[in-house]
């Protein structure tokens, strides 16, 4: 069957947020009264253009079930793995029967509420043309040091060409799924899909992307992102 690319998200959400030391896991904790988890995939089911989001929850997680997005009927659910990759490798399988190897495939952290329609639209826009696929990602302002003996400085890293890399990332499907079997099977370290496809040799597109679109990872970064949400208002 051929016919247009279709657009298909993943949302990791089966951390335990153990960096952040709360009882309930980050994706899980409010901002202005909303999960984070709903914020963020509250961004990606504003995109019309999105067909199908499998979000990869923890096993016996009961919280899901309980968000109002959850019973979108656009939603379905999977169980993750004890990684993050591993998270999203089930997801992808669990869309096997839907998704065409042609068809685009966003994969956004549940742990990033913040996301900006504008740089959902500019991510679709640009890397969904790239046969490399692509990510949003914001270029290093500030200086880098190389730490040593513990916290010493070693010496300064040139930061020119240096970008972090954030989510949401996109990639044909179909090869998505086989850069992230390759790197599962080879025992190979993937912190997020483009290292993985970077993995077989291909260079995806760097597309500039919004600072504000921050990972909850500690405590005050809950309130940084209840400044951004509630400042868009
Ligand atoms: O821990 P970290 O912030 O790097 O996690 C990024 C995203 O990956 C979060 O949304 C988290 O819930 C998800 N994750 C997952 N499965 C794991 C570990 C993390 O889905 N085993």
């Amino acid at each position: 069957m051929t016919g247009p690319a279709r657009r298909w998200a993943v949302l990791p959400a089966a951390g335990r947020g153990e960096r952040f030391g709360a009882a309930t896991p980050k994706q899980y904790l409010k901002v202005h009264g909303r999960a984070v988890l709903s914020w963020s995939m509250g961004a990606l089911l504003a995109e019309r253009s999105i067909c199908g989001i499998v979000v990869a929850v923890a096993a016996g997680d009961r919280r899901f079930a309980r968000l109002p997005e959850a019973r979108d009927a656009r939603v379905v659910s999977c169980i993750g793995g004890a990684r993050r990759e591993l998270s999203v490798a089930h997801a992808l399988e669990r869309l096997a029967c839907a998704a065409r190897d042609s068809d685009l495939v966003l994969v956004h952290d549940a742990a990033r509420p913040c996301l900006h329609r504008d740089d959902l639209r500019r991510l679709f826009e640009r890397a969904g043309r790239d046969p490399a696929g692509g990510l949003l990602a914001v270029p290093v302002g500030d200086t880098l040091k190389r730490g040593v003996q513990g916290n010493r400085v070693g010496d300064t890293v040139p930061r020119e060409d240096l970008w972090r890399a954030l989510t949401p990332q996109l990639f044909r499907y179909g090869l998505l799924r086989r850069a992230l079997m390759l790197c599962l099977t080879h025992g190979r370290a993937v912190t997020d899909e483009a290292s993985a496809v970077e993995a077989l040799g291909l260079r995806p597109l760097l597309v500039a992307g919004r600072t504000d679109n921050i990972k909850v990872t500690e405590p005050q970064d809950l309130r940084l992102a209840a400044a951004v949400l509630g400042g868009r208002r």
